[in-house]
């Protein structure tokens, strides 16, 4: 009979037909199939209604009971629904199910849910929903459609099991399986799990990853001279600095004892990149977990060591790679210990390489060894309107490094503040030397930029403090900013130019048609200039595309109101093309290369004692 199956609720989804409204009840002596065979019921109608309220009373007792329409109104709740709901009837009647979502299943799981039902289907499944205090509660649940005499769902009954404590006591052992007891951190079984999700992605989509196992140097003193729950919570504070020093992709895991794994999964795209990165960040967690630790007033110090792979390497599988973390882990122990080493002697060879010459920068900010060359930039007739300041870096054994060897350096090491501030102040002290002399005075002075000087929130004030400091005119001042600055946080940008505009600072952006560019921001910023990059006039004369982009990029300037410098000037053929084209200022090797001081003077026609 079709009312016995509710009943068999618990089966897949689909396999159960829906039961039709009324079907309980059927008339008596029907003859069902209109071919005179004997009814299927002859129950009196008084014994059906009894058997189903019956049926309705043991469901009641037994399960969460829910009637809604077929919109998925609520239209009957029994009390154990009101019960672990803990809302009151009146509050869930007239209400859709939604009253309850917890928000732990994503759209599709109720999409899912409302396909199977509303083709007339039973559906099963575990849910979690939420109470009205906000806790949240597990049901098996089983929705049956009724139909009405064409087959469509009229009603739905929603019948549902507690399975909070089942639900929970699987978490618990899914945590006790996957998880370290004392730190809360991923244990190997994950860590293994997720190291091999990353290597497939290393190999895969060609996205590097790293892993670097860290182990602390003196932790088993500090456990066998202060005792094991010193040493436990020795063990939290170091898993805490660990995982908020990473970013949200990567992994922290505790492998047992006092070792640590990191699976870093944002590294970047490439792998020079990816291999700073990861040594910038096993660095800087070095550094963290080199700050003792308070123990009960007690000061313990515990550094670390730490061996880094880069994925994906030449390793078979994770057990090997494991194993080549281990060993660049010992090498680090062997050279000491509190050091970072990596697997790839060629790889730690490039990041030796980096961090001697990021120690040598250093030395050279602080001592004096970085200069600045000057670049005459002129106009049609040759005549020098001003220069463009290039840093230059004496280095004592490589000789001249040129900046895009060490700019990117200092950018990413932060040294880049302190090494633009003096670029600045420097270049404020020439303007103002220059504004003594008549034949210099009206010269400009243009400054690169670098993205994080530009970004720092110091910039605007620190701009002000260098012209001031020295009395130079801001009108002289020209500050050179590339097109990728300007993709992140438009209006901050914005923000910053137009303070520093409204001193009567110039703005130019460098190397134009170089980066990506959205012409909007162009309309937006309150530029002044445009530089044509080299590398579109290097070739203007031959090739007919860059010549296309060189005019097109004049009449932009044009249109928006901006004086247009060519870069990279070498030939005269060059210059007389640009000329035709209109430009407002050339720069190159044709009128002079960067220079020190006096030699760029000099070139440019005066003498010192025109600066007396
Ligand atoms: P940039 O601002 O586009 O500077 C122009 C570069 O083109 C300079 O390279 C200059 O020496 C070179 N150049 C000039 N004329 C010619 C020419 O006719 N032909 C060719 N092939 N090249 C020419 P440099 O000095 O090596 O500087 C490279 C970049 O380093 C600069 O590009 C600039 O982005 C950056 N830079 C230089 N000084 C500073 C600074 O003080 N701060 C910051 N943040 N960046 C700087
Ligand atoms: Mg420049
Ligand atoms: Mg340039």
């Amino acid at each position: 009979m079709e009312q016995t199956q509710v009943g068999q609720a618990g089966e897949p989804a689909g396999t159960v037909p829906a039961l039709r409204t009324g079907a309980a009840l059927p008339a008596p002596h029907a003859d069902v199939a209109g071919r005179g065979e004997r009814p299927r019921t002859q129950l009196p109608l008084v014994d059906a209604l009894r058997e189903a309220s019956d049926l309705r009373t043991a469901l009641d007792a037994h399960a969460i009971v829910a009637v809604t329409d077929a919109r998925g109104v609520i239209v009957r709740v029994n009390d154990r629904f009101c019960a672990i709901s803990r809302y009151a009837r009146e509050e869930l009647v007239g209400r859709t199910h939604r009253v309850v979502h917890s928000g732990v299943h994503p759209p599709a799981f109720f999409a899912g849910m409302w396909h199977c039902i509303a083709r007339g289907q039973v559906w099963n499944g575990e849910i979690c929903n939420r109470t009205k205090d906000g806790s949240l509660y597990w049901v098996s649940t089983t929705i049956v459609p009724f139909l009405d005499a064409d087959g469509r769902p009229a009603r739905y009954i929603a019948i549902r099991t507690d399975i909070t404590e089942r639900k929970r006591a699987e978490e618990q052992a899914q945590r006790m399986a996957f998880y370290d007891m004392l730190t809360g951190l991923p244990n190997r079984r994950l860590m293994l799990d997720r190291l091999q999700q990353l290597l497939g992605r290393a190999r895969g989509h060609g996205q590097p990853g790293a892993l670097v196992l860290i182990d602390l140097d003196n932790f088993k003193e500090v456990n066998d001279t202060l005792g094991h729950s010193q040493g436990d919570a020795l063990l939290r504070v170091a898993a805490q600095r660990l995982q908020s020093g990473v970013g949200q992709g990567d992994t922290v895991a505790r492998l047992g004892g006092d070792e640590f794994v990191l699976l870093l999964a944002e590294l970047g795209p490439g792998l020079p990149e990816a291999t700073q990165r990861a040594a910038d960040l096993a660095e800087k967690l070095r550094r963290q977990l080199e700050q003792p630790y308070f123990l009960d007033g007690l000061r313990v110090d515990a550094p670390p060591s730490a061996g880094v792979v880069l994925l994906p390497g030449h390793a078979d599988g994770v057990d090997e790679v494991l194993k080549q973390a281990d060993i660049a882990l010992y090498k680090a122990k062997g050279a000491g210990g509190n050091q970072v080493c990596f697997f790839d002697p060629a790889l730690q060879a490039e990041v030796d390489a980096r961090a001697g010459l990021l120690a040598d920068l250093r030395q050279a900010q602080a001592g004096g060894a970085l200069r600045l060359y000057f670049q005459p930039i002129v106009q049609a007739d040759r005549q020098v309107t001003g220069f463009e300041a290039l840093l230059r870096w004496w280095h004592p054994v490589r000789g001249l490094v040129s900046p895009g060897d060490f700019i990117p350096l200092a950018e990413q090491s932060g040294l880049i503040l302190p090494i633009g501030q003096w670029v600045l102040d420097q270049a404020c002290a020439q303007l103002a030397r220059w504004a003594r002399g008549p034949a210099t005075r009206g010269w400009t002075l243009a400054v690169n930029v670098s993205a994080r000087q530009f970004r720092d929130d110091g910039f605007v004030p620190s701009v002000q403090r260098a012209l001031a400091c020295c009395g130079a005119d801001p009108r002289r001042l020209c500050l050179e900013l590339t097109e990728s600055m300007l993709h992140t946080d438009l209006e901050e940008t914005i923000a910053r130019v137009a303070a520093l505009q409204g001193l009567g600072v110039r703005f130019a952006l460098d190397d134009f048609g170089t980066g990506y560019s959205s012409l909007s921001y162009l309309k937006r910023l309150p530029l002044d200039q445009l530089k044509i990059d080299k590398a579109f006039v290097a070739e203007i004369t031959t090739d007919p595309d860059d010549a296309a982009i060189a005019r097109t990029i004049v009449s932009l300037a044009r249109s928006l109101r901006l004086r247009v410098v060519a870069e990279g000037v070498e030939t005269e053929g060059q210059f007389a093309f640009l000329r035709r084209l209109g430009c407002d200022g050339y720069q190159g090797y044709l009128f002079g290369a960067p220079q020190p001081l006096g030699d760029a003077e000099r070139r440019a026609g005066v003498g010192p004692q025109a600066l007396q």
